[in-house]
């Protein structure tokens, strides 16, 4: 017997017929002799219609209404959901988020969950009852004191029920849903993409676009920092779906549950080197080339960062461990013999990071991170960001310091703080799964002064208008007048505000300007075994040249390798990786 937490969508209860059949699914689990929480959305197409009949009134209406409204949609459901339980003989009642307990701050429209009171759930529960509760709803209370109703934001069922999984430490959560879990890739893209047996948090919320298609990344945020079981199966069959994985285990602190720290960890990484070629040929299989025969001759690279330049040269910077520098340094002086280009150097240097769930989807964080490390005046000599990590690369001498000032400004005890952590080769692929944005859009700031202090006030700029920024590259290539350049992605969306957000620090910074890249579509490839498993990156690169694909930018981080191409490229991209790791359907017959 065990407490599960089940959560059906809005197409697993778009019409009575699929009500029934899930009343019969969930009967079925209760004569098991579980403990049932239901978590169900709206009927499939409801907030949408809602949301279009409000706009139909007003194209601003209040936020406190729209909540109002749109949380009617999941109150027809838990009710028609019950009703079928009672045909049925299975006791059950209906819940509103008010009614179990769920406290979210004030924000309409956007609220965070902060408390699932759960002495009603727990006495529902005890009676033998399933709890049948309304998703994507709270409750806060307004300054008056008075009970206002709050929606989590669109998708929020997914979060109700992992919230609730962790507050009653259930068992598990199992999501169901129209898919049958989460599949290598976009099948609509790529129709070989296999279904994942197990994915980790980190690698889901790396995933981007391919994981929030079919899990809310605030779901998994929560199921990551609180070590919740989570499944995402369809809810059509039997399958198990996939299972969704996570190493930390949090006790939900006093500060809220989804308001946890967005940051729980630093982590110093020493006796790094940094490798810069310029002037490389700007054409498709140098990168190939290059990370090829440095994994051949045994060399293990970390990060590796290519931006976009103007005219037809680019350059490529990339950290290795201090041991290995001699060893690069002959391997790279062959091959720059062969395909022309420079080659520069830089040993003492550490990799500082910050890691946790959910970082960019908070754009202060990157922000205050760098702010904190500039004030210290310490200078970032490369940057690398991820969903769940930002890096940077710094003057070793500095790395205690920096770690000091970083552990402080993010509250972390000592526990959090990681002194070179060794990377256990862990039982994982190399590439789990291959996504593909291409809502984004790059800019770069060209002629950004080379001193401490610029790559924080960018990222501060933008954290002001509330965008994040899904990868920082600042280039190798020094101008005359010792200025560098900036390289951005970000959802295209906010390209507007972007440069409205960017405006008072051109002024401060003079010479500089900016200049929009051309279309571009970003293939990332995630894998929780990438860090210890040599050559990926090659592979990945090799895999693109071969599809005669040219990389504008490279950005990669831990357990991710993005490669920008354009926009034309990107579904050839995805499939030529996909296909090169063996991650399609074929595979899985061989093996
Ligand atoms: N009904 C809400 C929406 O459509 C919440 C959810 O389905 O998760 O966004
Ligand atoms: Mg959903």
């Amino acid at each position: 017997m065990a407490l599960l937490i089940q959560k059906f969508g809005g197409t697993s209860v778009g019409n009575v017929e699929r009500i029934q059949a899930v009343a019969k699914r969930i009967a079925t689990s209760k004569e098991y002799g579980n403990d049932l929480v239901i978590v169900v959305s709206a009927m499939g197409g409801t907030t949408d219609e809602l949301t279009e009949l409000a706009k139909t009134i007003s194209k601003n209406p209040p936020q406190r209404e729209m909540d109002m409204l749109l949380s009617t949609g999941e109150q027809v459901s838990i009710a028609l959901l019950s009703i079928a339980l009672h045909k049925l003989g299975i006791s059950a009642v209906s819940m509103t988020g008010a009614q179990v307990g769920i406290v979210t701050e004030s924000a309409h429209g956007r609220a965070r969950i902060l408390e699932v009171k759960t002495e009603r759930l727990h006495n529902l529960l005890e009676d033998g009852k399933v709890v049948v509760v309304a998703g994507f709803q709270g409750t806060t209370l307004s300054s008056r004191g008075t009970a206002e109703i709050t929606t989590l934001g669109r998708g929020g069922s997914d979060t109700t029920a992992v919230a609730l999984a962790a507050a009653l430490k259930a068992d598990a959560c199992e999501i169901y849903t129209d898919v049958p879990g989460v599949l290598t890739t976009d099948p609509r893209l790529v129709p070989e993409a296999r279904l994942m047996t197990e994915v980790s948090c980190d690698e889901m919320l790396e995933l981007a676009s391919l994981g929030a298609a079919v899990l809310h990344p605030r779901a998994v945020e929560i199921a990551r920092n609180y070590g919740v079981t989570l499944f995402v199966r369809s809810s059509w069959s039997e399958n198990p779906g996939t299972k969704l994985t996570s190493k930390s285990i949090r006790e939900i602190g006093l500060a809220g549950l989804e308001l946890g720290r967005p940051v729980d960890g630093v982590e110093l990484l020493e006796n790094q080197a940094v490798i810069a070629l310029s002037d490389l040929p700007d054409k498709p299989g140098i990168a190939a080339k290059l990370f090829e025969e440095l994994s051949t001759g045994g060399v293990n690279v970390d990060l590796i960062i290519q931006s976009t330049h103007a005219g037809n040269s680019n350059d490529i910077t990339f950290t290795v461990a201090e041991e290995n520098l001699e060893k690069t340094k002959i391997l790279c002086t062959k091959i720059l013999a062969r395909i022309g280009g420079n080659l520069c150097t830089e040993k003492g240097m550490s990799k500082l990071s910050i890691n946790g769930a959910g970082i960019m989807g908070r754009p202060g964080i990157a922000a205050s991170f760098f702010d904190k490390i500039s004030r210290e005046g310490i200078n970032l000599r490369l940057i690398a960001t991820s969903e769940v990590k930002v890096s940077c690369v710094i003057d070793k001498k500095l790395g205690n310091k920096a770690i000091r000032a970083v552990a402080s400004t993010f509250d972390l005890s000592e526990n959090q703080i990681q002194l070179n952590p060794i990377n256990i080769p862990m039982n994982s692929p190399e590439v789990r799964g291959v996504a593909l944005d291409t809502n984004q859009s790059q800019l770069s700031v060209l002629h950004v002064p080379d001193k401490p202090g610029t790559a924080a006030a960018l990222c501060a700029a933008m954290a002001e208008s509330g965008i994040s920024l899904d990868a920082i590259v600042q280039s190798e290539r020094q101008h005359k007048d010792g200025s560098r350049d900036i390289s951005f992605i970000l959802k295209t969306e906010n390209r507007q505000h972007a440069d409205q957000a960017l405006v008072p620090l051109l002024a401060q910074w003079p010479g500089s300007h900016l200049e929009e890249g051309p279309g571009i579509a970003r293939v990332s490839a995630v894998g929780a075994g990438m860090p210890t498993i040599p050559g990926t990156a090659g592979r990945m690169f090799r895999a693109l040249a071969n599809a005669e694909i040219n990389i504008a930018m490279i950005a990669t981080s831990e357990i991710r390798t993005s490669c920008v191409v354009s926009a034309d490229n990107g579904v050839k991209a995805i499939r030529a990786i996909h296909k090169d790791f063996n991650l399609g359907e074929e595979n899985l017959s061989k093996s």
